[in-house]
């Protein structure tokens, strides 16, 4: 099963039509169970963790104000962090956007000799579309998820931050195996524990035998210059300390002053994304240690529009995200269209406010209005990331990057009538026209009254009715 209507953007970048995109995915019944089920499994785990927590709030704000210490002094924390992750014996490298990191990795490979490469999973790598990249090179990267593996076997997308493949059942992982992994057993079956062995086996050989790994990193450490990963299978582990060389990909906002902040996330983390106490890998790494590890480390810091956002008052706390997606599992618009209808990396609410700031809003102007603004993304986010409120200003600034000559001749007209009492007596008046509206609106008012109530007026208008008496 596929989203097959969906409308995918070059990498990084959305599709052109999020509704155009929604309406092929609401009206798949299978992807709506799929989605529902492990939504809902996710959410009562994270409440459930929540509930026993006394200090959710107070790491919440914790969480918050940490990030934002960061962000507004992230010049002096990002030399900080290259000063030290350096004297520890890594390779820091600055990449201003996806083409110049791509092509660093691809150059940093092709030092190596190699042409396979094992990936951790990761939503940077993702954005600046790696993978394709190095393909173009003649560099195949292996993903070594579970999830991001059947992903990557049936030619698909990730479609969630944290469990790209929530899409998809285990009948259809079973089949995909079976058409695209060459030593999948043959009466494999749809048992989880069956497909988790498959994939293990199949995985083992990559990790003994690849000596290149990338990932991402969940929190860049500045005063260590350490780097950290959040995993739950362990392949992480093993592409992080079996390869000889580690090349891990990084956007700047990822950074955190001191190694003590780690306990605050490592509690909002675990408890957000997957509804864990903790993760059961957290792999810290910090330069270079002798006849340890990799011994050949390096670091791509990336932008790729974060500078951008960080240049947004309102929309800079989107920089706070910690990636757990708990907004998408509790998002009712997530829930019933999937991640694919978000054409971008990221989907969900972080995505409707976080494509359009990496971007550039006019080339992503729908994504601020997939969303009801019912503030249960708010509720949830482990770093108090005001989302609504960040969707309405994009809202503004799309309208304003993009004319709508229809829309403002219609509010203007409003502005009008409401400015007076006798032009709003006149416009009262007028009551037929406003049924016919609400009926039989020609385009382009019918594109807004077809998805809005526009309710009848009264009969008989208050002034009116006031008056007689
Ligand atoms: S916006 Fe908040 S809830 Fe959503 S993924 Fe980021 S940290 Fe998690």
């Amino acid at each position: 099963m596929t989203t097959g209507e969906v409308i995918w953007g070059t990498e990084g970048w959305p599709g052109p039509d999020f509704s155009q995109n929604a309406k092929g995915a609401v009206e798949n019944s299978q992807l709506r169970r799929n989605l529902r089920k492990a939504t809902a499994t996710i959410r009562e785990r994270r409440a459930g963790l929540v509930a026993e927590t006394p200090d959710w709030q107070q790491l919440r704000a914790a969480g918050a104000a940490i990030k934002d210490r960061t962000l507004h002094n992230l010049d002096a924390y990002l030399e900080q962090f290259e000063r030290n992750a350096t004297e520890q014996g890594a390779h820091v490298h600055w990449a201003r956007d996806a083409t110049e990191a791509n092509r660093v990795i691809a150059d940093l490979i092709a030092e190596t000799g190699q042409t396979e490469v094992i990936k951790v999973k990761s939503m940077a790598t993702q954005e600046i579309g790696l993978v394709e990249a190095l393909r173009q090179s003649g560099i195949t990267a292996h993903e070594t998820d579970l999830a991001e593996l059947i992903i990557q076997l049936s030619s698909d997308r990730p479609s969630h931050i944290v469990v790209p493949a929530l899409h998809r059942n285990r009948a259809e992982i079973q089949r995909i195996f079976r058409e695209h992994m060459p030593d999948a057993p043959k009466d494999l079956t749809d048992d989880p524990n069956a497909l988790a062995e498959a994939a293990r086996l199949h995985l083992r050989r990559l990790f003994l035998t690849t000596k290149t790994a990338i990932s991402g990193a969940n929190f860049a450490i500045a005063d260590t210059g350490g780097l950290l990963v959040a995993e739950s299978e362990g392949n992480g582990r093993m592409c992080l300390t079996l390869p000889e060389t580690l090349i891990s990909v990084v956007g700047i906002e990822k950074l955190i002053p001191r190694f003590t902040d780690l306990e605050v996330f490592l509690q909002l983390l675990p408890r957000s994304a997957t509804g864990e106490r903790m993760n059961p890998y957290n792999s810290v790494w910090t330069g270079v240690t002798p006849n340890d590890g990799p011994q050949s480390v390096h670091i791509v810091l990336i932008d790729n529009g974060r500078t951008n956002a960080l240049k947004d008052e309102i929309g800079r706390q989107a920089l706070r995200c910690i990636r757990c997606a708990a907004c998408l599992n509790v998002c009712p618009v997530y829930e019933r269209t999937g991640g694919h209808a978000y054409g971008a990396t990221y989907p969900g609410p972080i995505g409707a406010i976080l494509t359009p700031m990496l971007v550039g809003v006019e080339h992503a102007p729908e994504l601020p209005f997939a969303s009801s603004l019912c503030g249960a993304c708010y509720e949830v986010c482990p770093v108090e990331i005001d989302i609504p409120t960040v969707l309405v200003k994009l809202r503004h600034d799309a309208v304003k990057a993009k004319k709508h000559p229809a829309q403002d001749a219609t509010f203007q007209a409003a502005a009008q009538a409401m400015s007076g009492r006798r032009r709003w007596t006149a416009a009262l008046k007028t009551t037929r026209l406003i049924r016919f509206i609400r009926h039989a609106a020609p385009p382009p008012l019918s594109r807004w009254t077809r998805v809005r109530d526009l309710p009848d007026p009264p009969a008989e208008p208050f002034r009116d009715w006031w008056r007689k008496r």
